[in-house]
Order: C-alpha cells, then sequence, then structure tokens
C-alpha cells in the first residue's frame, strides 16, 4: 500500500510503498477514510533531530484519524467489520490514573512511552490503512462524514479542551480571544460559540483566515499587526479578554496574548511554534495564569463529535490525494491552506 511517510528528520515527506500490515492479537485495522494534515507534522519535521524523541524515522505520518474497521485482531470485541470509527490519538500506559480516567493525553508515565501516537512515531492514517494499537480509542461515528470526522480528533479536540478548561470564565460580557485562525483556530471559534456566550474575537494575519473566522461566528476580527492589541484593548473597553488562546505560540504571538489578557484571566498557548514570554510580577496581569495545553481527553473527544453531530461545529476539509500529500504540506507551510487539508487515500 502507498503511505506518506517522513523518512529522516528535517527531510521532506515521502510517498513509499509499505506493506499493508495485519492485526496481531488485540489489534483493529482500519481502511483510512481520511487524515488530517496538522502544523505540528511540520514541527516534527522540521525542529527535530536524531535523539530528542523516543522514536526516529521513519514512519507514517498522520495523527488525526478516521476510517473504517477492515479487520480485526484475535481478541477484540465489541466492534464490527465496516463500522466507521474516529481514532482518539494520544498513547498512554493504559494503566495509570489518568489513563484510567482517559485523560491519556496527560498519562503519567509518558516518559517511558516510545511514540506520542500513531503517526507520531508509531504508523499514523496517512495510508491505505492503518493498524490500531488500543481498540479501546475507537469512537463509533453515527451519521457523521467519516473524513469530516478525522480532523475533530485533533483540531477539534485540542481546543476543546483549551476551551472547556477556562469555561466559567467565560460568562455573558466577557471575552475570548483566538489567535491563529487555520485548522485547530477555525474549530476554536466554533467551540467558543457552541458553548459560552463570550465575544469572541479572532486575529490572523490572513485575510482569508479573518473571513473564515467571521463565518465561523467570531464576532470581531483584528489583522495580527503592531496595533492588534490596542484594537483588543478598544473592543473589550480597556478590560481586556478573560481567555486568550494563542494557536502559534511564537515570541510575537505570546505578547499579544499577554496584552490582550485581563487581571484574573487565562492565557492558554497551544501552538508550538516555541515562543516564549518573560514572567515577572510586572509583566503580566494580576492573577492572570499562563498554561499551555496538549491535546485531549477521550471523553472530550466525544462529546466534540456530539457537537459535529448535532451540526454545531463541522470543519472546514479540503481533500488530498496520498500522492499529492507533499506538496500539499508545502502550502500548509507557505499559510495557502485554507481549514484543513486531509488525506483521503481512495
Ligand atoms: P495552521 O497552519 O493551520 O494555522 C496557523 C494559523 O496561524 C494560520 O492561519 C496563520 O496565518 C496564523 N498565524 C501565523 N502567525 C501568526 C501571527 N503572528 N499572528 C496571528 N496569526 C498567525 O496550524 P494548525 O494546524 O491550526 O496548528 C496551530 C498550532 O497548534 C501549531 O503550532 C501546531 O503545532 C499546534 N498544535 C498544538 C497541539 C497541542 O496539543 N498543543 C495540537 C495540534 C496542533
Ligand atoms: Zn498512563
Amino acid at each position: 500500500m502507498r503511505a506518506v511517510q517522513l523518512t529522516a528528520w528535517k527531510h521532506a515527506p515521502e510517498v513509499r510503498e509499505v506493506p499493508q500490515p495485519d492485526p496481531g492479537p488485540g489489534q483493529v485495522l482500519l481502511r483510512v477514510a481520511g487524515a488530517g494534515m496538522c502544523h505540528s507534522d511540520l514541527h516534527l519535521i522540521h525542529d527535530f533531530e536524531a535523539g530528542m524523541m523516543p522514536f526516529e524515522p521513519p514512519f507514517t505520518l498522520g495523527h488525526e484519524n478516521s476510517g473504517w474497521v477492515h479487520a480485526i485482531g484475535a481478541g477484540v470485541t465489541g466492534i464490527d467489520v465496516g463500522q466507521p470509527v474516529a481514532v482518539y490519538g494520544p498513547n498512554g500506559c493504559r494503566s495509570c490514573r489518568r489513563c484510567l480516567q482517559g485523560k491519556v493525553n496527560y498519562c503519567e508515565r509518558q516518559a517511558e512511552l516510545t511514540s506520542m501516537a500513531a503517526g507520531l512515531g508509531d504508523d499514523g492514517g496517512m495510508a491505505e490503512y492503518m493498524l490500531v494499537a488500543n481498540p479501546g480509542h475507537l469512537i463509533p461515528l453515527g451519521d457523521l462524514d467519516p473524513v469530516a470526522a478525522a480532523p475533530l480528533t485533533d483540531a477539534g479536540l485540542t481546543p476543546y479542551h483549551a476551551i472547556k478548561r477556562s469555561l466559567d470564565l467565560l460568562i455573558p460580557g466577557s471575552t475570548a480571544v483566538v489567535i491563529g485562525v487555520g485548522g485547530l483556530g477555525y474549530m476554536g471559534v466554533q467551540i467558543l460559540k457552541a458553548l459560552a456566550p463570550a465575544t469572541v474575537i479572532a486575529v490572523d494575519m490572513r485575510e482569508s483566515a479573518l473571513a473564515m473566522a467571521s463565518a465561523a461566528g467570531a464576532d470581531h476580527v483584528v489583522v495580527s499587526d503592531d496595533s492588534a492589541a490596542a484594537t483588543i484593548q478598544d473592543l473589550t473597553r480597556g478590560r481586556g479578554a478573560e481567555l486568550v488562546l494563542d494557536f502559534v505560540g511564537s515570541d510575537a504571538t505570546l505578547q499579544l496574548a499577554v496584552a490582550s489578557s485581563r487581571q484574573l484571566g487565562h492565557i492558554t498557548m497551544v501552538g508550538i511554534a516555541g515562543g516564549s514570554y518573560p514572567f515577572s510580577f510586572f509583566t503580566v496581569p494580576y492573577e492572570a495564569s499562563i498554561a499551555s495545553t496538549y491535546w485531549g481527553s477521550l471523553s472530550e473527544l466525544v462529546e466534540v463529535l456530539e457537537l459535529a453531530e448535532r451540526g454545531q461545529i463541522h470543519a472546514d476539509v479540503e481533500r488530498v490525494a496520498i500522492d499529492d500529500a507533499p506538496a500539499a504540506y508545502e502550502r500548509l507551510a507557505n499559510g495557502e491552506i485554507s481549514g484543513r487539508a486531509v488525506v483521503v487515500p481512495t
């Protein structure tokens, strides 16, 4: 079968012919419906080198996956061949307190894991078939289009988790700012509108991204430039925002995030551009907190899929053939993808 693989650190992904896997005991083989193309793949490809991760290339990319159950290994029950499913991504040890609570993204034994997820160490979904090592991470899809469901497992789940932890701040009269309206930010705007009565301000450098934010329900859109923080202060009548979600994570966006936030607010960094901000008594509003978040929990993915099934959120999908994936990664790096590119193998 064909697969989009990272063959070496700092090398562009390649389409290669690889063996179709067989599901061993306790495993499931999916025929892939869709594998979302995440900006994290670009960080993975370009920012890492040998020895920095507990795994090495080659492996198949794609950590945002959906498909149909194709074959079932010995001992797996409760799932049928042909069933459409979404794949919960993060790997965990399966036995620590966090894993047992479904908060696998924060597994207590993360340091011992040899792969972060399928597509992040293990072979992922950018192939015709994909092996799932833990069938407990498969969530049956009701009436959702399996291709459109793929991005919900990361571009949907990650903002959902980041927003849910701050929901009690988002009362009537509050403001939430979304910096970076790409794959994750576009879902973030919709999730905010679905869950909270807050005013939503979306910030991006691309006019096309701001247009998508407006279509997704953002109350205001702001161009990301030197005056963005002042504009946000004006829009909030000088109060600042209760929640600022930074889906970029550069020095510049973190600075904007802090300058846009309010005392007692949450500044949540989801983007992994590697930026930093000098935290001191004088640089951050009183009792504002800065946190990073990683992916989301299994139960939160169930909730995300429920929101999508009710039509309250949706991914804006551009379908990409396996052979076109390397070029699509280049377009993602150049800011030329709107919404989410999803590799659709067949
Ligand atoms: P994307 O490329 O689809 O979107 C990024 C958006 O940010 C684009 O619209 C771009 O125009 C905008 N942007 C870039 N610089 C900006 C600036 N200075 N000001 C305002 N907007 C700016 O990327 P994505 O797939 O949505 O991922 C976003 C980030 O989240 C990436 O860093 C990715 O690695 C990270 N991510 C983190 C997690 C996690 O668990 N923490 C999960 C998935 C992705
Ligand atoms: Zn664990």
